[in-house]
């Protein structure tokens, strides 16, 4: 797929779905990897090709775990790239260890660093005034997690499984997801025509720990890609099914706020904080200096 089909791709996404709107300020979480870069560069030249008045901040949480820094580092050269402005958060600053939390929490430490993520990816762009998060999930993993959360009989997730999932609750950002029809070798063909750096998946510390997880995904990625090769346009139909779908299962939560961080939860101190309490050093600032 060339560029123009692929960026073509995207935009009809970004507008069917109405997923951009004027003045929005969005933070594109940027892991290194070659999604959420290539989501990185497709929407700054949808901003410059339809010429909209539209913020974009690149968004990287530092894990703190040996090779983040080199992780840092391509996030860095990514945005330098883009002329994007990216602000960091570091985990080890903050005194969150997600090694220490796995081992005191008895929980793998991919557990602990998703769940510590996904819960800073919403306070900390919401905090520095963004209207919008945008992650690089693409068709392949929503196709996946739909599979695997069918499997486990987990059906309060497939109300999220849009390309954009808006609430009433003011404290919980609306996350976009640009690349919803995307699969993983036309990202990976964007950035690679492009010559931008990127981190191989498999760049991660824990990823002996999460190899045998990504064996199991794997075959999951294999098998769509081997229905596709058999049925030519299968994921695009599936995926515009789960869309349908996820409309039946639509809910607004009635959340609480967490009585130590005051964030949405669904209980009185929100998985964050049950996680994080006994091991964070103190509250950890809002943010640091940016
Ligand atoms: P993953 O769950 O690792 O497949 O990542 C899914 C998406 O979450 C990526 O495409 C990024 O948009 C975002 N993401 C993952 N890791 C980070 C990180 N360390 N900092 C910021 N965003 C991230
Ligand atoms: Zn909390």
């Amino acid at each position: 797929m060339d560029e123009g089909e692929y960026l073509g791709k995207i935009f009809r996404t970004i507008e069917k779905y109405k997923l951009v709107e004027k003045n929005d300020k969005i933070f594109v979480a940027l892991s290194g990897g070659k999604d959420s870069v290539a989501l990185l560069f497709a929407l700054k030249k949808f901003k410059e090709e339809k010429n909209l008045d539209i913020d974009i901040t690149g968004f990287h949480i530092n894990i703190g775990a040996i090779g983040s820094e080199k992780i840092a580092e391509i996030v860095e050269k990514q945005c330098e790239l883009a002329g994007i402005k990216l602000i960091t958060f570091e985990l080890k600053k903050e005194g969150i260890d997600l090694y220490e939390i796995a081992k005191r929490r008895k929980r793998p430490v991919c557990s602990v660093c998703g769940l510590v993520k996904r819960y800073l990816m919403n306070k900390i762009p919401r905090e520095l005034g963004a209207t919008k998060i945008t992650t690089g999930h693409n068709g392949d993993d929503m196709l996946v997690f739909f599979i695997k959360n069918v499997l486990g009989t987990n059906f309060s997730w497939i109300g999220k499984f849009r390309p954009k999932v808006e609430t009433n609750n003011p404290k919980l950002l609306t996350k976009i997801r640009p690349l919803f029809f995307a699969t993983r070798e036309e990202n990976e063909e964007f950035v690679k025509n492009l010559r931008i750096p990127y981190v191989q998946e498999s760049f991660c510390i824990y990823f002996k720990e999460k190899s045998r997880l990504y064996e199991k995904t794997n075959k999951w990625y294999d098998i769509f890609d081997k229905l596709e090769s058999e049925n030519p346009g299968l994921k695009e139909r599936l995926l515009n099914s789960i869309i349908k779908m996820s409309e039946y299962f639509k809910s607004e939560e009635q959340l609480r706020l967490c009585k130590i961080c005051e964030e949405p939860t669904n209980s009185e101190i929100c998985a964050f904080c049950k996680l994080t309490g006994k091991v964070r050093n103190s509250d950890f600032k809002h943010f640091p200096e940016s």
